[in-house]
């Protein structure tokens, strides 16, 4: 980063250092840092784009949502400042360059995230300058706030939805409609770029605020009837935004009070969170460790990835998310129960091909539902077990989906697309493999 520096005298300037809180409204970080002059900076740091779960889909969801804050922020009179390195080594030379006395910054839970804060935090103070930690600004409630007597997190979702809806929440933070940059001041960071695999989803804070507006206003009301009915694609599509936070789950909870359904899967999402804080070694180890042994089988494996297991239900749900990077919540659980359940192997196989595909690919919600259908998570029932024929015709009774995905299947009936195996002289239709288990 190349800069001038004309700082105004005796102004105090904070750092809002945005990191995965990509918005304007609601965000308890950006009121506090702005309540006077605010330098707004994205750092983007090589460890997490270049890591092993990185995915090009996130990085233009990522730039596509960076682009939005800056024109956001522009419109009222900032910009975003956009660093690249070492964030333990970017926010303190910024700071000492703009003569920060502060850095803001959101609470995240995973491990990367609580080391990154305590490195910068102590850089800072070596220099004489504060970082300031704000919660709640991913999950409604914060992790921790609710917590069963003697131990740090619940284990169990049923008891923490009880307390979840009875605890106290902070208040909607107003948004800013002027954010003072200091005055005089030049900056230049790196310019941002949008590249990457192309997305189902336009990132950004303006395009999930309106997606969600939209779906509230003609969906919220079907959600509790629709939300597990494949054909339909009826849920909000609203995970990549909370991923990065474009939309606050917080104002989102407000917005949707009176609908419990839809309430419960935030809630779902909040309890995860606070199992990741309290064990965030979830995301390779077992939260329950069980004894079972997982397969080794390649061949298996890749059936499943490209969508070629011969169990449409199981084909529809990989091959959408192959083509749009998102799957509806069902055809994620039947999917991870035939990886885990009916060939037999291991949850994180499956956990990493979905994080590298996934657009709202998230840390806790990913390994923590990987492992509740593996029976190693916090289903009290983990041996659970049921049918996949049952769950299609159950979730996909006219093979909509099904048929939706897999062309080879579009014309036969809605009993036989959920059974191709059947279709002509007990064998599947031509290009269409029988299945790789027994149902
Ligand atoms: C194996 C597996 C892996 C998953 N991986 C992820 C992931 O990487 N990222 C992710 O955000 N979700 C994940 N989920 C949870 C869920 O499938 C998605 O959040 C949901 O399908 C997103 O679609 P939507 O926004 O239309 O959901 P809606 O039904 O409209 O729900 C609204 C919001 O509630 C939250 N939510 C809904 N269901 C869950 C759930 N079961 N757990 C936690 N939060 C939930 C999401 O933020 C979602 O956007 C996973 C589920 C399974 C079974």
């Amino acid at each position: 980063m190349t800069s001038t520096e004309v700082s105004g005298i005796g102004e105090t300037i904070r750092i809002a250092w945005f990191t995965r809180d990509l918005r304007l409204h609601d965000n308890p970080m950006l009121h506090a840092a702005a309540r006077g002059s605010v330098v707004p900076v994205f750092v983007l740091d090589p460890r997490i784009l270049t890591a092993r779960r990185a995915s090009s889909r996130r990085e233009r969801f990522l730039r596509e949502s960076l682009a939005d804050l800056d024109r956001s922020l522009r419109a009222r009179g900032s910009r975003l400042v956009l660093l690249r390195g070492a964030p333990e080594v970017e926010i303190p030379r910024l700071a000492a360059q703009v003569g920060a006395c502060e850095v803001h910054v959101s609470r995240d839970v995973s491990r990367y995230a609580r080391d990154r804060e305590d490195w910068v935090r102590r850089a800072l103070e070596s220099d004489g300058r504060r970082l300031f930690v704000h919660e709640a600004v991913h999950s409604v409630i914060p992790p921790g706030v609710v917590a069963p007597s003697g131990s740090d997190h619940y284990a169990v979702f049923t008891a923490y939805w009880r307390r979840w809806c009875d605890a106290s929440r902070r208040a909607i933070v107003p948004t800013h409609r002027r954010i003072r940059w200091p005055q005089g001041l030049v900056l230049r960071g790196e310019e941002l770029a949008v590249s990457g695999a192309r997305a189902t989803f336009a990132g950004g804070e303006t395009a999930g605020l309106a997606r969600a507006r939209r779906w509230i206003r003609e969906s919220l009301a079907r959600y509790a009837e629709l939300r597990d009915d494949l054909g339909a694609d009826a849920t909000s599509r609203l995970s990549p935004y909370m991923h990065l936070g474009c939309v606050s789950a917080r104002y989102l909870e407000e917005l949707v009070a009176d609908c419990d359904e839809f309430r419960r899967q935030l809630c779902w999402r909040d309890f995860h969170y606070q199992m990741m804080a309290a064990r965030p070694g979830v995301v390779e180890d077992d939260y329950r460790p069980v004894t079972r042994r997982w397969r080794r089988d390649e061949q298996a494996l890749e059936a499943w990835r490209t969508g070629r297991t011969g169990l449409p239900i199981v084909d529809a749900g990989m091959r959408q998310l192959s083509v749009e990077g998102w799957m509806p919540n069902r055809a994620r659980l039947v999917a991870a129960y035939a990886l885990c359940r009916l060939l037999g192997l291991d949850w994180r196989l499956g956990a990493a091909h979905f994080f590298a595909e996934l657009v709202d690919g998230d840390l806790a919600n990913n390994v923590l539902n990987w492992q509740w259908v593996a029976g190693t998570g916090a289903d009290r029932r983990p041996n659970r077990r049921f049918s996949l024929l049952r769950q299609a015709f159950r979730y996909d009774p006219q093979a909509r989906y099904v048929r939706r995905w897999i062309p080879e299947l579009t014309p036969l009936s809605p009993v036989l697309a959920h059974q191709p195996w059947r279709a002509s002289g007990g064998t599947a239709p031509r290009g269409y493999p029988n299945p790789i288990v027994r149902l």
